[in-house]
């Protein structure tokens, strides 16, 4: 059984004035224990949106999240909230996610002193300093705010809070994203080292494609709040489908020549979650549709093994390679 299982979220929100932005419709994945999986896609195709319903944060307005074959919506506010001690979440801007005019030690501390009510304040005091020095660490950084350290210090300090509580699940979104290169990658190193070491699961968002690479076993593309291709990593980003994924991938420059031959051109309007077409959300920038793309959402369906792709030309894509010049 999975760890975690989403199906068919979606998510409608309405904007003071009633339109509807369809953040999210649609999504269906899996994550079994210890295993990462990446979101990628464009700014405001809902990656965070899912992860918050995944963290039962908000409330999908269709579908559902099952942790550990519990059904999220079926849980008392009691049961939600010490299920919170396992689900957890690190964001892309440590120092907004750290409350500045607290030391170190307390913010690492708060999560024990709401979910381990059991722990004695020596015994919460040990299990910080425990957790500061997993992550790198140590007494001096402690008794400090998080304006007195580097960045890459406040991320570790909140991958400390999120895994003080031996959570089973977290959800990364962008946590990268702000740090410098060299800093990226010992984050990197340190969630990966985590990871084993507590078999962790990761829902890991992100818009950089390296990264992901680099550290999620599987993919999930997203485009205006669907998943329109995924599948093993290896498969979804090295012999991509999707005319979609075709185009993120040849956004990003890639010392594998063979990989150049993949360009495609973004045209057309950034999209729109206000007005979603009624068929293939790509209609209107892919460079391969025909008039049936916009007559439904395409289905899912397997390319190879777990890879799967919601394209009707996603044969299209591989053959007619010069389209994409
Ligand atoms: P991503 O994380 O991929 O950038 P988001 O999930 O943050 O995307 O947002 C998806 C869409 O939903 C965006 O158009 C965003 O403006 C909209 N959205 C997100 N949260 C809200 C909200 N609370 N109210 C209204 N619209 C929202
Ligand atoms: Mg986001």
């Amino acid at each position: 059984m999975p760890l975690v299982r989403v199906e068919n979220l979606r998510k409608t929100f309405q904007r003071r004035g009633g339109a509807a932005v369809h953040a999210t419709n649609g999504v269906s994945f899996t994550i079994e224990a210890g295993e990462t999986l990446g979101l990628i896609g464009e700014s405001g195709s809902g990656k965070s949106t899912v992860g918050r319903m995944v963290l039962g944060l908000i409330a999908p307005t269709e579908g559902t999240v099952d942790f550990d074959g519990r059904d999220l919506a079926t849980l008392t506010p009691r049961q939600l909230r010490e299920l919170r001690s396992e689900l957890q979440v690190i964001f892309q801007e440590p120092l907004e996610s750290l409350n500045p005019r607290m030391r170190v030690s307390a913010i690492v501390e708060e999560p024990l002193v709401i979910h381990r009510r059991e722990l004695s304040p020596a015994q919460r005091r040990a299990r910080v300093l425990e957790t500061l020095a997993l992550v790198g660490l140590d007494e001096g950084h402690a008794s400090r705010f998080p304006g007195e350290i580097s960045g890459g210090q406040q991320q570790r300090v909140g991958i400390a809070r999120a895994i003080i509580t031996e959570p089973r699940f977290i959800v990364l979104d962008e946590p990268t994203s702000s740090l410098d290169l060299s800093v990226r990658a010992s984050v990197l190193e340190l969630l990966g080292k985590l990871q084993r070491e507590l078999n962790l699961s990761y829902l890991f968002i992100s818009h950089d494609l390296a990264t992901v690479r680099f550290f999620c076993m599987h993919t999930a593309v997203m485009y205006l709040g669907r998943i329109v291709e995924r599948g093993p990593t290896s498969d979804v980003l090295t012999h991509p489908r999707h005319p979609y994924t075709r185009a993120l991938l040849s956004a990003t420059l890639s010392p594998d020549p063979d990989e150049h031959k993949l360009h495609v051109p973004l045209r057309g309007d950034a999209p729109n979650p206000l007005a979603i077409p009624p068929g293939c959300p790509f209609v209107g920038r892919c460079p391969i549709e025909i008039a049936a793309c916009s007559a439904a959402p395409p289905p899912s369906h397997t390319v190879a093994g777990t890879h799967e792709v919601a394209c009707i030309r996603a044969d299209e894509a591989i053959t007619t390679g010069s389209q994409f010049q």
